[in-house]
């Protein structure tokens, strides 16, 4: 896949109507509506004012939420265009539509360095069909495209990958820096090349083992999908998460680490709960001794010092998903310990979304890290080396 993409210092915007894509999908209050954080908007500030600086007049474009098709009150981005204009301190046009009168009429009037916000895309069902003749219509809005909503660059829909059929598509700053820091850890990783997993499943980060055992010098494997490989090795994991089905994928991925000599790293102690309980009773145990009735719930003291070895003399590290249950304080010791070690680690420092990124940012080691993804699902799939078809689309450089 090719990362290296023309982005928005790349083209001359001067008097161009722009379509930018951005994620303004924010959190709201369920029963007030009220925006809960306004992070993603101000996120997408720097490509908006530049853009604007340079005499665009930009016609911004997002979902909000699931309507799955169907126009609900609730999830409108009016509140996300007041935001907007508070944070930036000028009118933003809201148009009452998606490509219908009122945004075309809107866009149409548009004047360089004017902003104005389209209604929610996903209010219409084709766009997530990314439908072609709807594409059209978004595109015929503007005369360039910019892609800065990398949340939803895995996903081929309408306002991610189809209008770039039919305008010139470039990468906003946000989408410039994931592919930048991302593509070149994978592609040309400053060595040793560390990659941290962790989280729930197996099943969810197969393609990431798999991509990352071409490319890593050492592979870390904590949390719930630890058990797995630890049953499949034949030992005893109590009443831990398991996947059976993919014992024999776990033990072929021990196999292709050692063929290929990268080091797999898993617990070598455990802290076991009685019961899935933020309050139950809890012990460290080592790794192969697990009790049959207790339940895998963190990484332990032991392993805490082995993973963070690892991260210490790192070149690059990437880490997706947590050590353990963290969201019962009692078992987020070992992944506040790895935050921690890459927060101290000389390294170029790349944590996935999700998950890890709001451990990370809620213990305040954000600004330690090189970089925190901005999509789960996008960085997930970027570290599966899937091409991702919101960032296939935009020009080579
Ligand atoms: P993922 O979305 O796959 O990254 O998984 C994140 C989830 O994995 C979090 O909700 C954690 O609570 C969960 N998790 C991590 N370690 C364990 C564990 N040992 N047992 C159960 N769940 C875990």
């Amino acid at each position: 896949m090719n990362y290296n993409k023309m982005t928005v210092t790349d083209a001359d915007f001067k008097g161009k109507k722009v379509l930018l894509r951005c994620d303004f999908n924010v959190p709201q209050d369920k029963a007030t509506g009220e925006i809960t954080s306004d992070k993603r908007i101000v996120a997408a500030l720097p490509t908006i004012r530049y853009l604007l600086e340079q005499g665009a007049a930009v016609i911004a474009c997002s979902h909000l939420g699931k309507p799955k098709g169907t126009w609900k009150e609730s999830l409108t981005l009016a509140p996300v265009a007041k935001r907007l204009s508070e944070l930036l301190g000028m009118e933003v046009i809201f148009a009452k539509d998606i490509i219908g009168e009122d945004a075309k009429a809107k866009a149409a009037a548009l004047q360089p360095g004017q902003l104005m916000l389209l209604e929610n895309l996903r209010f219409d069902a084709r766009e997530e069909k990314n439908d072609p003749e709807f594409a059209k219509e978004l595109a015929s809005m503007a005369e360039v495209f910019v892609s800065d909503a990398f949340g939803t660059v895995h996903r081929a829909h309408a306002s991610t990958a189809g209008v770039a059929a039919f305008l010139p598509a470039y990468s906003g700053m946000l989408v410039e820096k994931e592919l930048s820091i991302m593509g070149k850890a994978l592609d040309d990783p400053k060595r040793p090349f560390v990659a941290i997993l962790g989280g729930a499943k197996v099943s969810s980060k197969i393609g990431v083992i798999n991509n990352l055992l071409e490319k890593a010098d050492t592979i870390i494997i904590g949390g719930g999908m630890s058990y797995t490989f630890m049953k499949a090795q034949g030992f005893e994991v109590g009443n831990s998460l398991l996947e059976t089905d993919w014992l024999d994928y776990s033990l072929e991925m021990i196999q292709k680490a050692k063929d290929k000599g990268v080091k797999l790293l898993l617990p070598v102690d455990t802290v076991v709960g009685k019961e899935f309980d933020a309050d139950t009773e809890r012990r460290i145990v080592d790794s192969d001794k697990m009790p049959a009735d207790w339940e895998g719930m963190d990484i332990g003291p032991k392993t805490i010092e082995l993973f963070s070895e690892a991260v210490k003399d790192a070149g690059t590290v990437v880490w997706n998903g947590p050590m353990g249950v963290f969201e019962f304080p009692a078992f987020a010791v070992g992944t506040e310990a790895m935050a921690k070690a890459l927060a101290a680690s000389e390294a170029v420092t790349i944590v996935g979304g999700g998950d890890s990124a709001a451990a990370v940012e809620k213990l305040g080691y954000a600004d330690k890290m090189t970089h925190i993804s901005t999509g789960g699902g996008a960085s997930l799939e970027f570290l599966e080396g899937k091409e991702l078809p919101g960032v296939a689309c935009l020009l080579n450089k």
